[in-house]
């Protein structure tokens, strides 16, 4: 049987006051778990800030994205070295915001991907199709080139202990959440997709959902059988959303 992981992404959000406020609140209702793993992604400026508040309980801490270069001349850059140093465990790669918006194609993602991994985090890897894919009956195939990039570059047996999830971008920040048969349906399709490269692998991967994910729709969507948690976006700004989320995980673990 699978883990859950609730994973929060604040994206640009944050400052230091608020962050502490929002963390002292989330640890006041949470008690370490062995089946169900909570981790919050924060801007990179926070993470020191973040590993003094979280250091020893049971919230972990991740980045958002990861440089696919070690170190040299690239600017504005955060290495996945730097994210370990601070404590982080994790990192998203392949946030449909990042590929959208800054040019991180399936390539590059691939080798983001593979950096997180040699600097010893755990990829939170994302994959979804837009709204005109899902509308044009093409999400699987893109739901395939997305994985098969990774797929691809660092082989499947790369994929054991990470993280995937799939995002329809239609569903992200929109309040507009895919049914609970279309989680499952793209869940399943990814799944199957490792598990012809690898079926051990593919059983025990996590492979999480996010689209405004809230507390009144984890539980059902958190019991469908190849959803193992959430990545939430606006719902991980808020201690209580974020709580009911969690405990909506507890219960279907
Ligand atoms: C996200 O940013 O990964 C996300 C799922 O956002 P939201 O929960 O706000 O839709």
């Amino acid at each position: 049987m699978r883990q859950k992981y609730v994973v929060g992404n604040w994206k640009l959000n944050g400052s230091l006051p608020g962050n502490e406020t929002l963390l002292r609140a989330i640890l006041a209702g949470v008690k370490p778990h062995p089946g169900c793993h909570l981790a919050v992604c924060v801007p990179a400026p926070y993470l020191a800030q973040v590993r003094g508040l979280l250091e020893g309980t049971p919230v972990a801490w991740g980045g958002q994205d990861v440089s696919r270069f070690e170190k040299g001349a690239y600017t504005g850059e955060v290495s996945g070295a730097m994210l370990r140093e601070l404590g982080a465990t994790c990192s998203i790669v392949g946030h449909s915001e990042r590929r959208a918006l800054f040019g991180d194609a399936d390539a590059i993602v691939a080798e983001k991907f593979a950096a997180a991994r040699k600097a010893g985090l755990v990829p939170i890897f994302c994959m979804g199709e837009t709204l005109d894919e899902r509308e044009r009956g093409v999400t699987e195939e893109v739901l395939a080139r997305q994985l098969d990039a990774v797929l691809e570059k660092s082989g499947a047996a790369a994929l054991d202990g990470t993280v995937l999830a799939y995002e329809p971008v239609w569903a992200i920040g929109t309040g507009r959440t895919a049914t609970s048969e279309q989680a499952q349906q793209a869940h399943a399709f990814l799944r199957a997709r490792v598990g012809k490269k690898d079926a051990a692998v593919a059983a025990r991967l996590p492979i999480l959902y996010g689209g405004s994910v809230k507390g009144s729709n984890a539980a059902e969507l958190f019991a469908m059988p190849d959803v193992d948690g959430g990545l939430i976006g606006g719902a991980s700004l808020v201690a209580e959303d974020f709580l009911a989320i969690w405990r909506a995980a507890v219960a279907a673990g």
